[in-house]
């Protein structure tokens, strides 16, 4: 019988209607398994690990990551797999975090939640947990696992985590993996697309990252941003590196001052990469004149990554290994961006 850990964070899927105000809070674990005696019927045997107390994922910081990498790492040869259950809002983040966190990983971790509460009628907690176990479960015949990565299973997809965004606080498709495509399909059977997955070695042994340096910053240009803003930015006290979120193919407005500014930070030792505003497609700086500059300040490109993946990584590298940090936020670690 192949076993997973379940991994309970909180999250709506987890969630009741608080008495009075009506606002949702996540319930216990206790609650929780009542709602989905299915967990424990099946022909797999699955074990439950729950932060105390449960939490919105807006609550999640980088010790809640370091907690769930360790708790994976802590009962890495007693499973065949795991499945984190986790809130929508920041899953994505938290699922980078330990794809970065978890170097040589060899078994499934799976991020799942749900829109509803599992207490809903029309809830999608059944189907997104269960089939994130069966995910969790998969091997081949020689017992080698599926899927051995940290990836969020959502409506019918299976993602790689480090290529995932939240893009619906409506619709059942909450996530979406917009530069890379799905691993698996679910329909009335899991279709896995191997050729697409990330193989660590097999003989490198797990090893556990976990120290992060927040020390960050996320500047989104704007037309019309002002000096001051950025200026507010760059000059933070103690800041360490900074994703620059720019138009289109990499762009920014060419004015001398921003220039300067950039050039002056990355003078100072920040590390400053450029993420294209755009949810597809990738940075390609130089091919308009409106990025020579930010080429010319030493800006790095961050390609077609997510936000989510590279403030995460990021802040795992500065944290980990400082002098390697800028080397290795320009190459691709673990499946998260695309170089050309
Ligand atoms: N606020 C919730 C959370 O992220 C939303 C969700 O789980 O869908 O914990």
């Amino acid at each position: 019988m192949s076993k997973v850990l379940l991994i309970s964070t909180g999250g709506t899927i987890t969630m009741v209607r608080e008495d009075g105000n009506g606002a949702l809070v996540p319930a216990d674990m206790e609650t929780f398994k009542a709602f989905i005696p299915e967990l424990f019927a099946g022909n797999i045997h699955v074990d439950i690990q729950a932060f105390d107390p449960l939490i919105d994922s807006s609550d999640i910081r980088p010790e809640s990551w370091r907690k769930m990498a360790k708790m994976v790492a802590d009962h890495y040869d007693a499973y065949d797999g795991f499945v984190i259950l986790h809130g929508t809002d920041t899953m994505s983040y938290s699922a980078s975090a330990l794809s970065f966190m978890l170097e040589n990983l060899g078994k499934p971790v799976i991020f799942t939640g749900s829109q509803l509460p599992v207490g809903v009628l029309r809830s999608d907690a059944k189907e997104n947990l269960l089939t994130a176990i069966e995910i969790a479960a998969e091997q081949d015949e020689e017992g080698n696992a599926l899927v051995p990565e940290v990836c969020i299973y959502f409506e019918d997809k299976l993602f790689r985590a480090n290529r995932t965004t939240k893009r619906n606080a409506e619709h059942f498709s909450a996530f979406n993996s917009y530069n890379y495509p799905a691993l698996a399909k679910a329909g009335v059977h899991i279709t896995y697309q191997p050729h697409l997955v990330h193989y660590s070695d097999p003989n490198a042994p797990l090893t556990l990252h976990t120290e992060f340096d927040t020390n960050v910053a996320i500047l989104k240009l704007f037309p019309g941003i002002q000096p001051a803003v950025v200026k507010a930015i760059l000059h933070t006290r103690g800041l360490r590196g900074v994703v620059l979120e720019t138009f289109g193919a990499g762009n920014a407005p060419s004015d001398k001052w921003l220039y300067r500014e950039l050039k002056a930070a990355v003078d100072r030792g920040i590390i400053i990469v450029n993420k294209t505003q755009c949810n597809t497609g990738s940075v390609e700086m130089g091919l308009y004149a409106v990025s020579l500059n930010l080429m010319k300040a030493g800006v790095l490109s961050g390609y077609d990554i997510t936000t989510e993946a590279l403030l995460t990584k990021m802040m795992l590298l500065l944290g980990e290994m400082p002098e390697r940090a800028k080397e290795l936020l320009g190459k691709d670690i673990c499946g998260e961006m695309t170089i050309d």
